[in-house]
């Protein structure tokens, strides 16, 4: 099979279910995190996929309906949200758009090398990229958008998660500090990461990854209800993004192996925005040492080469 828009139904669930058992088989070759202590309570053998298509048609295998704390996947949201109330130009005044090469927590280059975050899909950047929308926009907000980006009013914040997020965030505590040092905090320290740490702890499952990852490859609308919740000139900034940094330090090699715009989670979510269009969510919480999770990785890569969805194919 070599083209998403020549399989059928049939092909295309027979290419998912495939990538369930690769996902699956590969689940023990990765470890739960455990940094964040509530996270260390996963199971690390969970592995589902979900897939939407904007003609309302879905697929799922194993964990679908298990909520996780969306973590990382959330910087997503914080985008869309900054560039909605901020703009194009005044978003990416205030972090830059380049892949940084290091790991999701790293300081290194934020205090060495530039005074800006290098991208809005590691910590620095969404803290960067929270604190331009924290003045404005309450938490409930947010949780609003989140629920319609992801068609799925169940999201909630998972009071658990944040508590040990909150006691243990003390690296993000050094990175909002050391920009607002630098004068480009531009919001209040506190209020700041406090919206920070609630997006990361926000309960989602596979399937509402799936749907977010419908409405950005759809343009920005959702198909389900025809509304538009991202602009026609964002979407394009937030799936190259997502493209280049989307998986932190492995993302070049995805960009080659998979070729699909998608950010993962260390709660070990996983959305992408496909062709066809085509959105996809995976949930294996064992990552790999970058902080991605091995079976949605695993099961990606069977994904595109199968139905051909590299971008640049
Ligand atoms: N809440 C996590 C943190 O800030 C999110 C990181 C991630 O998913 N990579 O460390």
């Amino acid at each position: 099979m070599s083209s998403i828009e020549k399989a059928s139904f049939e092909e295309i669930r027979g290419v998912f279910e495939e990538a369930y058992r690769i996902g699956l088989a590969s689940t023990r070759l990765g470890k739960v995190a455990d940094y964040i202590p509530e996270l260390a309570k996963a199971n690390a053998d969970d592995f589902g996929i979900c897939m939407k298509d904007a003609d309302g048609r879905e697929l799922s295998f194993g964990e679908c309906e298990k909520r996780f704390s969306m973590q990382s996947v959330s910087k997503v949201v914080l985008l869309a949200a900054a560039l909605a109330h901020c703009g194009f130009e005044e978003t990416f005044s205030h972090v830059m758009m380049e892949p940084s090469g290091d790991s999701f927590n790293s300081i290194l280059k934020l205090d060495t090398t530039s005074n800006l975050p290098f991208n809005p899909m590691i910590n620095a950047g969404a803290i960067e990229t929270a604190s331009l929308i924290s003045g404005d926009l309450s938490f409930e907000d947010m949780l609003a958008y989140a629920r319609e980006l992801c068609g799925d009013p169940g999201i909630a914040l998972d009071e658990a998660v944040f508590a040990s997020e909150f006691e243990t965030g003390d690296r993000n505590r050094a990175i909002v500090y050391l920009l607002k040092s630098k004068g480009v905090l531009m919001g209040e320290p506190k209020r700041t990461l406090d919206l920070y740490f609630k997006m990361c702890s926000l309960s989602v499952n596979a399937r509402s990854l799936a749907h977010m990852g419908l409405v950005i490859a759809n343009g920005g609308i959702d198909p389900a209800t025809g509304r538009r919740l991202i602009s026609p000139e964002h979407v394009r900034p937030l799936k190259v993004i997502m493209f280049t940094c989307g998986m932190y330090d492995y993302s070049g090699k995805f960009s080659v192996r998979v070729g699909v715009p998608a950010k993962s989670g260390v709660g070990g979510g996983l959305v992408c925005a496909a062709k066809g269009p085509m959105g996809i969510g995976l949930y294996g919480p064992a990552l790999d040492s970058f902080g991605n999770s091995k079976a949605a990785v695993k099961a990606m890569e069977h994904i595109s080469k199968e139905l051909g969805l590299h971008s640049f194919d």
